[in-house]
């Protein structure tokens, strides 16, 4: 019967893309969603779907689909949200709110687990257990909609969360995942040096906060080659360093802006650790008071084996073995990780990109619509082939 449903989500298409459409045309950022959930709930109750939750730790909605058969509840989630990013690409679905658009793709995810969502309620009866859909909003800004929304008890009595995000810069046809740490921690911190100022023509009466500032820096970078083991990733990155005015006064203060990314908690306790004693201690050296501002942001994401492998078996059944790819960890964040930190699932990577294709986040990004087929099909898959592998466990 799932075959039957993977061949109806083909009939689903235009209408995905239809969706998908819509959404891109309609962006709204993180926190501020408001259409979009709406309508996300009353594509649900036009199915006839009756078990809807709204306002689910903020802006989320869950809904539940009760098959006939017995067997696992299995989770399934997409993000909604967009970006404040311009939509600059020439096409007839472009942006109508200027200077946000859905440069993540998410407008896709969304219209994808909605598609889904309509073909295994209209064959409930064959359907094992119960499937929970998780929309979720504000992926793309920290503390995120994750943690709220799990907090509100959207995964209380699932056995099992999957989730995906079509990828532009994986090709379209493929589905992309690994075992084990898939994506880092990202966290940001900033460092304030307040100092002395003074003439230029004077230092011995200042403190100078761009001197040590730079010796920060630089004391910086002793920080993952020297106290991260070589084994581990860690990244620790700077992406701002303000300070001054007219050439010739020595400024009072500076501020140092960056980011540090671990897969490892022991990594990510070790960076914080040493920046902190770093800044404090070449503060002293300078006669500067330096304070690290440290703030972790989502958790690495960390796959599950048993389920990583129904997302593999999925996909090399579906689409053939050298489309179901092992893909490399990325640096990049993303809150699913807290789902899977409170349940077993896997988080996968559905290729959606051409070789022309624009990385996400940017002005130009958009993705390969028949990517959403795959991603619907990859999840009918899953809840199947994850309900098989109880049945043969025992
Ligand atoms: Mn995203």
């Amino acid at each position: 019967m799932y075959g039957k449903m993977i061949e109806q989500l083909e009939t689903e298409y235009p209408h995905m893309v239809e969706w998908r459409r819509h959404f891109h045309e309609n962006p709204e950022l993180s926190f501020e969603e408001v259409e979009t959930p709406k309508k996300i709930a009353a594509f649900l109750r036009d199915l006839g779907i009756d078990d809807i939750k709204e306002g689910v730790g903020g802006r989320g909605i869950t809904a539940k689909i009760h098959g006939s058969l017995p067997g696992k509840t299995i989770a399934l989630r997409a993000d909604f949200d967009a970006l404040p990013i311009p939509d600059a690409k020439d096409v007839p679905y472009k942006s109508k709110v200027e200077g946000v658009s859905h440069a993540c793709g998410h407008d896709a995810h969304t219209s994808t687990l909605l598609h889904t969502a309509k073909v295994l309620y209209n064959n409930r009866e064959h359907l094992h257990g119960t499937i929970v859909l998780i929309h979720q909003f504000a992926e793309e800004q920290t503390p995120g909609g994750a943690k709220p929304m799990i907090e509100a008890g959207c995964l209380e009595s699932v056995d099992e969360v999957y989730g995906t995000h079509l990828w532009s810069m994986f090709p379209v046809g493929s589905v992309f995942t690994k075992s084990g740490p898939l994506m880092a921690a990202s966290d940001r911190f900033s460092i304030t040096i307040d100092g002395k100022g003074g003439h230029g023509a004077l230092p011995h009466q200042t403190i100078d906060p761009i001197l040590c500032g730079s010796a920060i820096v630089q004391n910086l970078q002793q920080v993952v080659s020297r106290n991260v083991d070589p084994l581990q990733s860690a990244v620790l990155s700077l992406g701002a360093f303000e300070s001054g005015g007219p050439f010739n006064v020595i400024p009072a203060n500076a501020q140092i802006l960056g980011t540090a990314r671990t897969f490892s908690r022991d990594v990510q306790v070790t960076v914080k650790k040493r920046m902190a004693e770093i800044v404090e201690h070449t503060g002293k050296t300078y006669g500067a008071r330096c304070t690290l501002n440290y703030e972790e942001g989502y958790p690495a994401l960390y796959n599950h084996e048993k389920e990583t492998t129904h997302v593999q078996r999925a996909a090399e059944e579906l689409f053939g073995h050298e489309h179901s790819q092992e893909m490399d960890p990325m640096m990049g964040g993303e809150d699913f990780a807290y789902y899977l930190l409170d349940k077993p699932g896997a988080f996968f990577f559905t290729g959606a990109g051409h070789s022309e294709a624009y990385p996400h986040h940017h002005p130009h990004f958009d993705i390969e619509e028949s990517a959403m087929l795959q991603a619907s099909k990859t999840f009918i898959k899953v809840i199947q082939l994850s309900n098989e592998g109880e049945v043969a466990d025992g």
